[in-house]
C-alpha cells in the first residue's frame, strides 16, 4: 500500500505516518527527515539543504526526486511507503508519477490533513519550544521561518490539491481534530479502499 500524506507544515503529517507505519508494517519515507539527517552528515547535498532549510524554501524539485526514486528502490520499501513531504509542488507530482508508473508501483491513497493557518502557528510554535526544552530543536521551526514555510506551501505545494483532486484521487480529513480522530478518519479512508 503506497499513501501520500498532503498538508501545510506542522499539519500532523509525520504523527499520522509514524501511526500507519507502526498499524501497517509499511516506511514512512519523510524527505525533511532525509534531509535533516544529510545536513547532520555535512555532506554537499547536506550543507545545501541547511541554508535551504532555515531560509524556509524548498530543495530543487531535480534533487529531491533522484532522492526519492533511489529510495522506493530500497528493499524495505517492497511492502509500502508513506510519503511525507514530498511531493511539494506539481513538478514532484508530475515527476513521481510517471516514476511510479515506470516501477510499476501503484499509488493507493492520496490523503490530505486541512488545517487552518492560525492553527499551524500555534501548534509549530509550541513544538519549537517543546524540542527547544528537550534540546533538540529544529532550527527551522521558529515563527519567522514557519511564516515563510506557510508562504511557500500557499504558493507552491497548494496546487497539488487540485492536481490530485482532478485525478479524483483526493481524500481530505479534518486535520484540526485531535491526534486519535485524525488517526480514525484516515484508517476508514485507508480500510475503505
Ligand atoms: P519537513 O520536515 O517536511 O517540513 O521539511 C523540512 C524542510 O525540508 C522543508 O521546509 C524544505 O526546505 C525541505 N524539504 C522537505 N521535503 C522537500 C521536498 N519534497 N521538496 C523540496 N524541499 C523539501
Amino acid at each position: 500500500m503506497n499513501i501520500i500524506l498532503l498538508g501545510p507544515p506542522g499539519a500532523g503529517k509525520g504523527t499520522q505516518a509514524q501511526r500507519l507505519v507502526d498499524k501497517f508494517g509499511i516506511v514512512q519515507l519523510s524527505t525533511g527527515d532525509m534531509l535533516r539527517a544529510a545536513a547532520a552528515s555535512g555532506s554537499d547535498i547536506g550543507q545545501r539543504a541547511k541554508a535551504v532549510m532555515e531560509a524556509g524554501q524548498l530543495m530543487p524539485d531535480d534533487v529531491m526526486i533522484k532522492i526519492i526514486s533511489d529510495r522506493i528502490d530500497e528493499p524495505d520499501c517492497a511492502k509500502g511507503f508513506i510519503l511525507d513531504g514530498f511531493p511539494r509542488t506539481v513538478p514532484q507530482a508530475e515527476a513521481l508519477d510517471s516514476l511510479l508508473a515506470d516501477k510499476g508501483l501503484p499509488l493507493d491513497h492520496v490523503i490530505e490533513l486541512a488545517v487552518e493557518d492560525d492553527a499551524l502557528v500555534a501548534r509549530i510554535t509550541g513544538r519549537a519550544a517543546e524540542e527547544a526544552a528537550a534540546g533538540n530543536a529544529r532550527a527551522d521551526d521558529n515563527a519567522e521561518t514557519l511564516k515563510k514555510r506557510l508562504a511557500v506551501y500557499h504558493e507552491q505545494t497548494a496546487p497539488i490539491l487540485p492536481y490530485y483532486r482532478d485525478k479524483a484521487v483526493l481524500k481530505s480529513v479534518d486535520g484540526m481534530a485531535d491526534i486519535e480522530a485524525v488517526a480514525a478518519q484516515i484508517d476508514a479512508l485507508v480500510q475503505g479502499g
